[in-house]
């Protein structure tokens, strides 16, 4: 298992290799949400961000691997920088892989395993307030078919659109960086999603980068948004670029996942970052006309 101090060592291991580190915000409960950059800063950014769902953790150590191969083939041409954030939900994180153990506070404590049912965490998704950061951002928020108005292992929208910290840091990160691309990763299934009602060349556009995605990783592509309230929505609707959210590992295999399947999902996976971000800012800067090449990813 890949645990929340582990990521607190490769960023260590990340910043003596000389790459930029650096902290997202806080977690409700004061956890950081660290990053690690790589490539140029020339104004060209794009956000690679895992483990929004607690039981999806295995995306924090995938994320983590897609900047060591990045970091370690320093010579592949990239044409902006991106930011790495591997684990957005610290906190649920832990509570997944540990249990309560570790919360100091004993109402908390108390108030999540009555919210849990019980000391099993493992199927856990929200944050430690019961919120399921994922349905937190402010993008049809509440409106989803699945969503749930109180505190629970998942699914529970919030009071109000970033009343989770996780999310609200997320959001200023976001808009401090300014991206042009996002791309989330969460656990199961081998989809990707890109729709969220994108209209006329944008919609054609995302379609087509979903579909380069696609024929990259080995994927399906899901049509419709799938869902309302999560960070790709927000970054569609809000922000106006491309973003996805991809579900690595195969639906053949239940929570928790098994970690055997790791370097299957990192394979598949393993140079996606840098070939989408150079895609779209080769489309950005008129190098290639979107539409007319069909073969997206050199
Ligand atoms: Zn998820």
């Amino acid at each position: 298992m890949y645990y929340y101090c582990d990521l607190l060592d490769d960023m260590q291991k990340f910043c003596q290799y000389g790459a930029e580190t650096g902290i997202v915000g806080e977690s409700e409960l004061g956890q950081q949400i660290p990053y690690v950059f790589v490539g140029n800063k020339n104004g060209n950014y794009m956000i690679v961000q895992g483990a929004m769902h607690a039981r999806e953790h295995l995306t924090a150590l995938l994320v983590v691997n897609l900047a060591k191969y990045l970091v370690k083939n320093s010579s592949l041409p990239i044409m902006g920088g991106i930011y790495f954030v591997p684990n957005t939900n610290p906190d649920g994180v832990r509570l997944c892989q540990e249990g309560v153990g570790w919360i100091t506070d004993k109402q908390r404590k108390s108030n999540l395993l009555t919210i849990n049912g019980g000391a099993d965490f493992t199927q856990w998704k929200a944050n430690a307030d019961g919120v399921d950061l994922n349905v937190n951002f402010d993008a049809r928020w509440g409106e989803g078919v699945q969503n749930g108005f109180y505190k629970s292992a998942q699914n529970y929208v919030g009071k109000a659109p970033f009343s989770a910290r996780e999310s609200r840091a997320l959001r200023d990160f976001t808009l401090q960086i300014k991206p042009c691309v996002t791309l989330s990763y969460h656990l199961k299934g081998e989809v990707v999603y890109w729709d969220f009602g994108q209209k006329s060349h944008r919609r054609h556009r995302d379609r087509r980068y979903a579909q380069a995605i696609a024929q990259y990783t080995g994927y399906s592509i899901v049509s419709g948004a799938g869902s309302v309230g999560g960070y790709k929505d927000w970054c569609v609707d809000a922000l106006k670029i491309p973003a996805f959210t991809i579900e690595v590992g195969s639906d053949q295999f239940e929570h928790p996942f098994p970690y055997e399947q790791f370097a299957v999902i990192l394979n598949q996976n393993i140079d996606l970052p840098r070939k989408l971000l150079n895609t779209v800012v080769r489309d950005s800067v008129g190098l290639r006309s979107v539409g007319i090449n069909s073969d997206v990813f050199d």
